[in-house]
């Protein structure tokens, strides 16, 4: 062996103990220059403030060299985010620093993570563990979801029930408190599940943010969602027998005097230009039925119940505006035309938010299918309980909030994760929920895209998972990560594949963007873990097709693969039948299988019916059923029928 190669295996050798500058910092800085030298580990950085830097406030340059480290910024953040990245340097490296210097900024100015603080209330403490990390990662925002139907959780001095009743309800599973028809309690009372933030608690969680260089964000939700505050002070809903609706009148003068003088408080406790209002999945159904509203909508001339929003928000709008405030509200405040000030977050798709950023309105994004932590992140027969379909680390990361091609790109104020808070009771489940995928947030949202490395990241998201595990965070273990069946990447080259299928019952057109279309049951492919993967989908009704295979042919089994996930109402069928015809005019049953329903079980779950030949049989159709029986309601959903 020349000594050539020997060098070079010991200089790959050496590389692999001493980590590359491409591969420790999250998120990943712009600009890594390696040079010569080195400095000791514990030198104390030379900081200085220069406003006039080409990248602004939360800009730096980090220097490492003979003469030791300096740290140039833009402004306190940026040498505030300075020292995260040294310290990052610092925990990779053992001995010596080696040189470097580091020209860092980030790509969005808002980089935020949101909390669902009503569906399960969390304590000061939890909150101000998680900006902990948060800042870590550079991110500057931190979400509060303070108000919904499950309970209102800030402190408002002129309406004490909001938090003397509403904060707190009889159960503390979600799904039971509502089949119980949502009774609140008093707070003391000896099941009283709950609790609220005392103005001080979160003048104190402000105050820790600021210090971290990060704004908190409150959201106070309108005009839905608000089942909690109807419940309490029913005079601001739509009904006139005094009891709860989900949403706040519109047509009351009442209603607007409270939500002023929420905001009021809010607005004194947060400092935020901006403030949250919801805006969201407000049910038009109680507009529709309340005289106030509906004499609104005449009095004001508004296109109906959407027009009606629309005009709250409008004054929602103007009065922020009128204490030098700006609103944020989810994508729904697009219908009916937007508040002229606010700003869009958008999560049912990108298209509120890139229609609202072509129209020159300042937006965040926060699709659900890249953004929404609640969704699982591993094979989900083995998580807990999640919310939609998946959300895999690479998935997230994958994400791109501002696209070179977007119209109006330049609108796109930044990216946050939402994290809803359902079915999370505890705060290790919070922040399994939370980590290691609020690191590719980090990412996506400070980094240009152009240095995106999902192979880099995944090895540095390894090594910060490691760190906030010692730091005594809960994360979830990507090392482990399982996220796609076996057999998902193959084509099965089955006797059915590319098979004509006739439909007896239809299959519903909503599967057909996940790859529930017409060829979907021969196509060789499996579906994936989520319900969104690959799975062909029928409503209220059995599935029933039959398969041509083309000429008549030596069959030894049929088997297909069903999905049960009973949170969204997938269930697995309740029989199978196998048939076969050699004129699909007389069909011989072959096989029926019968199945117990798992109710208890509200998880994903795959089952597969397979019928096996004693003796293989010859057919050229293939009829194949499976029932609901009486039930005939809910989904069904299956990935292939697979003949051999
Ligand atoms: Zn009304």
């Amino acid at each position: 062996m020349k000594r050539t190669t020997l060098a070079l295996i010991a200089s790959a050798m050496m590389a692999s103990c001493a980590p590359s500058y491409r591969d420790v910092i999250i998120p990943q800085p712009q600009v890594v220059e390696t040079v010569k030298g080195s400095c000791p580990h514990d030198a104390e950085p030379a900081v200085t403030i220069d406003s006039s830097m080409e990248h602004g406030p939360e800009s730096y340059e980090l220097t490492i060299g003979k003469k030791g480290i300096t740290i140039k910024a833009g402004g306190e953040a940026g040498a505030f985010y300075a020292q995260q990245s040294l310290d990052q340097l610092r925990k990779a490296y053992e001995g010596r620093l080696p040189a470097v210097k580091i020209t860092d900024w980030p790509r969005f100015r808002y980089r935020g993570c949101h909390i669902d603080v009503s569906r399960h209330f969390w304590g000061k403490e939890v909150i101000l563990k998680q900006i902990d990390m948060f800042a870590r990662l550079k991110l500057n925002r931190i979400h509060l979801h303070l108000t919904d139907g499950a309970g209102w959780r800030m402190q408002i001095d002129a309406y004490p029930l909001l938090t003397q009743r509403a904060a707190f309800r009889s159960k503390s599973d979600i799904y039971e408190w509502e089949a119980e028809n949502l009774p609140y309690c008093n707070e003391g009372d000896p099941d009283a599940y709950g609790g609220y933030y005392t103005k001080d608690d979160l003048r104190e969680i402000i105050a820790y943010a600021d210090s971290l260089h990060m704004i908190v964000i409150p959201e106070i939700e309108m005009f839905g969602h608000s089942n909690e505050v109807t419940a309490v002070y029913p005079q601001v809903g739509c009904k006139k027998d005094g009891t709860r609706c989900s949403v706040f009148c519109v047509g009351k003068e009442e209603t607007f005097h409270f939500l002023e003088t929420v905001l009021d408080e809010v607005m004194e406790v947060f400092p935020s230009e901006y403030i949250h209002i919801g805006g969201d999945e407000a049910s038009k159904y109680y507009w529709k039925a309340c005289p106030d509203c509906q004499a609104r909508i005449r009095k004001e001339h508004l296109d109906g119940e959407d027009g009606l929003q629309s005009y709250g928000i409008k004054r929602m709008d103007e009065y922020v505006r009128s204490k030098g405030r700006k609103i944020i509200g989810w994508d729904e405040i697009l219908e009916g035309g937007l508040a002229p000030g606010a700003v869009v977050m958008s999560w049912r798709g990108e298209e509120g938010g890139r229609e609202a950023a072509a129209a020159g309105h300042e937006v965040i994004m926060t699709p659900s299918v890249f953004c929404y932590l609640d969704a699982v992140q591993n094979n989900p027969e083995h998580e807990p309980l999640g919310f939609g379909g998946m959300l895999p680390l690479p998935k997230i990361y994958s994400y791109d909030p501002a696209p070179a091609e977007m119209p109006g790109k330049e609108y796109v104020m930044g990216v946050q994760t939402s994290l809803w808070t359902e079915m999370i009771e505890k705060a290790s489940h919070l922040e399994y929920m939370l980590y290691p995928r609020v690191f590719a947030l980090s990412e996506i949202a400070w980094t240009d895209p152009g240095r995106k490395d999902y192979d880099s990241f995944y090895r540095r998201a390894l090594d910060m998972s490691d760190t906030a595990r010692e730091l005594g965070y809960n994360v979830f273990d990507q090392r482990n990560a399982d996220l796609a069946p076996e057999g998902y990447d193959q084509v099965f080259k089955h006797l059915a594949y590319g098979c004509k299928v006739e439909y007896l019952t239809p299959f519903h057109e909503k599967y057909v963007k996940h790859g529930g279309d017409e060829t979907a049951l021969t196509d060789g492919l499996i579906g994936g873990y989520s319900f969104k993967d690959r799975w062909q989908g029928y409503l209220n009704s059995d599935v029933s097709v039959i398969i041509d295979l083309g000429k008549p042919t030596t069959v030894s089994s049929v088997s297909s693969r069903f999905l049960q996930f009973r949170s969204i109402e997938v269930m697995h069928p309740e029989a199978i039948v196998i048939e076969t015809s050699s004129d699909k005019e007389h069909f011989e049953k072959v096989c029926e299988i019968s199945n117990e329903l798992d109710w208890e079980n509200r998880n994903y779950t795959y089952k597969k019916f397979e019928w096996k030949a004693d003796s293989p049989v010859e057919t050229r159709y293939i009829r194949f059923t499976g029932k609901i029986n009486d039930r005939r309601w809910g989904w069904i959903l299956l990935d292939e029928i697979m003949v051999n």
